[in-house]
């Protein structure tokens, strides 16, 4: 069909205006939309109210091709999706007697009397079909119509709650948009890079920026800047091929910087490496609380090379662990030296071939009078100890996670460097 159709999605609901739940509906299907080859170039959130409601879709019509909404399918006075439809398209609403018995049925097979008022979602107009929703009572609606001038134009209303919404999307949705649209599929690639910055890895690239298709486009993210690659074809396999050079191309560029790709997780492909040189590991963190530990052990099988890890919050479990009182003296807790001797401590401790060590001030108070974001991170392969120091600070809660992903860094350095 068409390989340029429009899409836009309407979030229905008051919560969402007043910041009471956060629309994840409409970041769900805008991540589902690429790879069906429809272009989205709005997304709207509107409030519980029939004629804002009705205004929305009639705009939403006029600029795309296909207009999909969530939310207010439900049963109350204040679900009015279908009504606002049926007005903008200018139909009569009826109640479908086959939905009608369908709904019926489910309110008796689970011993419920029927609430009259959800014959409501059993109604339809002339353009819509009822798109099944067995995680719930309100059915979807597909609406399909022909504008005067011929395009057809498409409705697909979802209910509200995620979990319904997505098997809907899944089950009913993607299927028939699939076979509509034929043609153009988009496949991404990501590339998954650490310990270099944005703007060099752009300039490393900056020779592939300028391709078509495959496209390639650099992102900044916790874990590193990401390289991704996507490409446009007939069928998917076409559009890999189309990918396949150009990952290669950049491969070779990044080299070792280079940690992953798509859904992998910096912890996982550390525990793959750590099993595969059959290494062990064992960490000591002060001002990450266990984040750190945590994190490794987010991957399933890390017992096979995590030994654990100590939370040595204070400066006397510190010391109870074996760490060096001088070294604290002397450069105080949050420090290079500690973090290194930390990371000794916990290798010797454990009797692991690797230790961690994590010190610094998460915030949003200095401590030993240095500031908030302070981080000294270690890792000690029975050797000397590595160290990187930086101080950054966004937040308490971003600077634990930073100090985590960047001793995550360090080790996957070190690993490569010696093993
Ligand atoms: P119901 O039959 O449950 O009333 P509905 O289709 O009428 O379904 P809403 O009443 O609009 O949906 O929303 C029901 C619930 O679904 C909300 O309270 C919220 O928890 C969730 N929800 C609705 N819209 C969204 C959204 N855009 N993103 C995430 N969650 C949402
Ligand atoms: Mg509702």
């Amino acid at each position: 069909m068409l390989d340029c159709m429009k899409a836009e999605i309407v979030s229905v609901g008051t919560e969402i205006l007043l910041g009471e739940i956060l629309d994840t509906n409409a970041q769900y299907i805008s991540s589902r939309l690429p790879a069906l080859g429809l272009d989205l170039f709005y997304i709207s959130k509107v409030g519980d109210n029939l004629g804002r409601l009705t205004d929305t879709i009639e705009k939403a019509l006029q600029r795309s091709d296909i207009v999909i909404t969530t939310g207010g399918l439900g049963p109350t006075e204040d679900d009015l999706t279908r009504e606002a439809i049926a007005e903008a398209f200018g139909e009569e609403m009826f109640v479908d007697p086959d939905a009608e018995s369908r709904l019926r049925q489910f309110f008796e097979s689970r011993g419920v009397a029927f609430p009259e008022r959800n014959v409501k979602q059993a109604m339809l107009i002339p353009s819509a079909m009822a798109l099944p929703n067995p995680r719930g009572t309100a059915p979807g609606w597909w609406v399909e119509k022909n504008r005067p001038e011929g395009e057809t134009q498409y409705v697909i209303a979802m209910p509200g709650p995620p979990a319904e919404m997505t098997r809907m999307w899944e089950q009913e949705v993607e299927p028939r948009l699939r076979d509509m649209l034929g043609a153009e599929v988009l496949v991404t690639r990501t590339l998954k890079t650490i310990g270099v910055g944005e703007s060099h890895i752009d300039e490393m690239l900056s020779p592939l920026l300028k391709s078509q298709n495959p496209t390639v486009g650099i992102y900044a993210k916790v874990d590193g800047v990401h390289v991704r690659l996507g490409a446009k074809a007939a069928t998917e396999e076409a559009a890999r091929e189309l990918i396949a050079p150009a990952e290669e191309e950049v491969r070779r560029i990044l080299g070792d910087i280079l940690w992953g790709a798509d859904d992998d997780s910096l912890e996982g492909v550390l525990g793959e490496m750590l099993d595969d040189r059959g290494l062990t590991l064992a960490t000591m963190e002060s001002c990450t609380g266990g984040l750190l530990a945590s994190t490794i052990t987010d991957v399933s099988g890390s017992s096979t090379y995590f030994k654990g890890g100590y939370v040595a919050y204070t400066e006397r479990m510190k010391q109870m662990l074996g760490v060096s009182a001088e070294l604290i003296e002397t450069h105080g807790v949050v420090s290079a030296e500690v973090a290194g001797d930390m990371a000794r401590a916990a290798r010797h401790g454990l009797d692991a071939d690797y230790g961690m060590g994590v010190t610094g001030v998460a915030g949003p108070d200095e401590l030993e009078g240095k500031p908030p974001g302070t981080i000294h991170v270690a890792v000690h392969d029975g050797r000397a100890p590595e160290v990187v120091s930086y101080t950054f600070y966004q937040g308490r809660m971003a600077t634990k996670r930073r100090a985590v992903t960047t001793a995550l860094f360090l080790l996957r350095r070190s690993l490569l460097a010696h093993h």
